[in-house]
């Protein structure tokens, strides 16, 4: 077992709980902004808001930023809430949207503008950006900074009924221009954008700035600990400044910082998983080969192998870089012990049992999950003519080669000892059959004599079978950090051998009804899963994980 991190916001949540702050509560809030698809670095701020709530019986709000009415969509929205429920958590009622609050953060901003402390900047943004000086040089004030109130109240109101034009003002704090805090230096509030907004429409044509949101709605829903990723720490002194001058008593929401999930071998911003869709080197959000939510469900994971995964790589201070093979770990071990077994066979060689009665079908006995025993048991045709895993079949096998052979004798799980009497080629030399006798005595996978082999094969009746195509992933990128390369492109990193179809595969008949999302470990192959592209007549298996571990414990 990994060892789990000691959670240091626990720590701080039970200090405040000890010393009788915020009379007691808890209440988290977990942010995302529908610009796309969540992320497993999302599922570990899931996991780390709604679990810290549930562990000090608090409550957790759901809250959309979306003050960026461009990259914003409703589609967003719906996966975002399909996948925090799929994740195991529930908002209950408290689901809100930062757009809930343009009315009340216009009313805020009015106030700063009467009180002295904004002002409207007729600069566009470059110059603005060039006046911010250097952390330690400091920035020019701008030539408007000192603006009557009357004059940047009339100025607000006119930007907000749409006189001006995209970028032709902005709303800016009057804190500090030389500040040593960059984000203290006159931040922008408010910009001017004339995009329709997916909830509010053409109500707005002026959006805040995150910076000026975040906070306040934190302090309007009554959010005690305020959980960011790291590179939000620079904000915190901003994000103060905004609740200093709105907050009416001692209640104060409290930003905390915990370093992001980096994953090897993938890449997490939304941005570049929107140009993998975009461009089509993905079939969508959740191709099984993204890092994404719905990737990773499309794929086999469960909601508990996520959230282990959250549990196990803890909450820390210091950014790093964690070993995808963990998250991996993490689903094998959970569908080790959930997964139904059967046998499928993926790259078929048709096995003729010379002395086996044609027509006859038997039912053997096999076991439904060894890891637990009241799963019980099934039946399992077997027949004359069968498929075994052509790699499971050498000519001339090497010395620690114990599958079939010519004159070989090996074991058909929970069915007969086989010995290889004949190899079937066609003109090209390929293999196309092999054929069989099998020992009647062995029935179920032991001969009376005591006679031992050393190799049992999987096989699926050659007659009694359902046809599969499986789908084979390998890693998206064959780079363990593919951002980190100066002046090179991530997507230039990517494994043009991610994905394999396999499109002739046969599985054993249990499977027939199985419905997208189920999940079975094929025998000897790994863990599987039905996907959603299956039809009637053939369905479609994922591959979810290989058997074999390669995380280092
Ligand atoms: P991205 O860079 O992928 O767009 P983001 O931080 O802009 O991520 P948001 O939708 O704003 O995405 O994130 C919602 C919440 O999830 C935020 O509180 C954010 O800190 C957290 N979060 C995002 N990415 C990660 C990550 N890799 N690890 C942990 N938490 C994350
Ligand atoms: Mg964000
Ligand atoms: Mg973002």
């Amino acid at each position: 077992e990994p060892v789990v991190k000691k959670n240091f916001i626990h720590q701080i949540v039970e200090e405040e709980l000890n010393a009788g702050k915020n009379d007691g509560r808890v209440h988290t809030r977990f942010p995302p902004e529908p610009n796309g698809y969540l992320h497993i670095g999302h599922a570990k701020s899931i996991c780390l808001n709604f679990g810290t709530a549930q562990k000090y019986n608090g409550l957790t709000n759901l809250r959309f930023d979306d003050t960026n009415p461009s990259k914003e969509e409703t589609e967003y929205v719906d996966s975002i809430k399909e996948d925090v429920h799929w994740l195991g958590f529930d908002w209950g009622d408290r689901e809100f949207f930062a757009s809930d609050y343009f009315d009340k953060l216009y009313e805020f901003a009015t106030k700063l503008i009467k009180e002295g402390k904004a002002y409207v900047d007729d600069q566009d943004a470059e110059t603005i950006s060039s006046q911010k000086g250097t952390p330690t040089r400091p920035g020019l004030e701008s030539p408007h900074r000192q603006r009557s109130v009357e004059e940047n109240l009339d100025l607000f109101v006119r930007m907000r009924d749409g006189e001006f034009s995209d970028g032709e003002k902005v709303l800016r704090a009057k804190i500090d221009m030389a500040s040593p805090n960059m984000h203290m230096r006159d931040p922008i509030l408010y910009r001017i954008m004339k995009t329709p907004h997916h909830r509010t429409g053409d109500k707005w044509c002026i959006y805040p700035m995150y910076d000026f949101a975040h906070g306040q709605c934190d302090y309007w829903e009554g959010i005690t600990h305020s959980i960011c990723t790291l590179e939000f720490e620079v904000h915190r002194p901003l994000y103060n400044w905004f609740i200093d001058q709105l907050k009416t008593d001692e209640y104060r929401p409290r930003q905390i910082e915990f370093a992001r999930l980096n994953l090897t071998y993938t890449v997490m911003s939304k941005r570049k998983l929107l140009e993998l869709v975009k461009d089509k080197h993905v079939s969508g959000w959740d191709d099984p080969r993204m890092p994404t939510v719905s990737g990773l469900r499309r794929r086999g994971y469960t909601p508990e192998s996520i959230r282990n995964f959250a549990e196990r790589i803890g909450v820390t201070k210091v950014d790093g870089m964690i070993d995808v093979a963990l998250l991996e770990h993490s689903v094998r071990e959970d569908l080790n012990k959930k997964a139904q077994r059967v046998m499928g066979v993926l790259n078929p060689l048709k096995v003729v049992i010379t002395n086996y009665p044609e027509g006859q079908v038997e039912e053997m006995d096999a076991i439904n999950n060894p890891e637990n025993p009241e799963a019980g048991k099934r039946k399992v045709p077997f027949t004359r003519e069968i498929y075994i895993e052509r790699e499971d079949f050498m000519e001339e096998p090497p010395r620690k080669f114990f599958r079939l052979g010519p004159g070989r004798e090996v074991r058909l799980r929970y069915a007969y000892f086989v010995t290889c009497t004949d190899v079937v080629k066609d003109e090209q030399g390929e293999i196309v059959e092999l054929h069989c006798t099998y020992d009647p005595a062995s029935r179920g996978g032991n001969s009376p004599d005591g006679r031992k082999v050393k190799g049992t094969l999987h096989w699926v009746s050659a007659t009694e079978n359902v046809e599969a195509e499986v789908r084979l992933y390998d890693r998206l990128f064959l780079d363990e950090d593919p951002n980190g390369h100066k002046d090179r492109d991530f997507k230039e990193f990517m494994n043009p051998n991610s994905l394999t179809v396999l499109d002739k595969c046969y599985i054993e008949p249990f499977v027939k009804d199985s419905k997208a999302l189920d999940s079975f470990q094929f025998e000897r192959l790994g863990y599987f899963n039905v996907d959603s592209d299956s039809k009637a007549d053939k369905l479609v298996f994922n591959r979810t994980a290989q058997l074999r571990d390669n995380w280092a414990k």
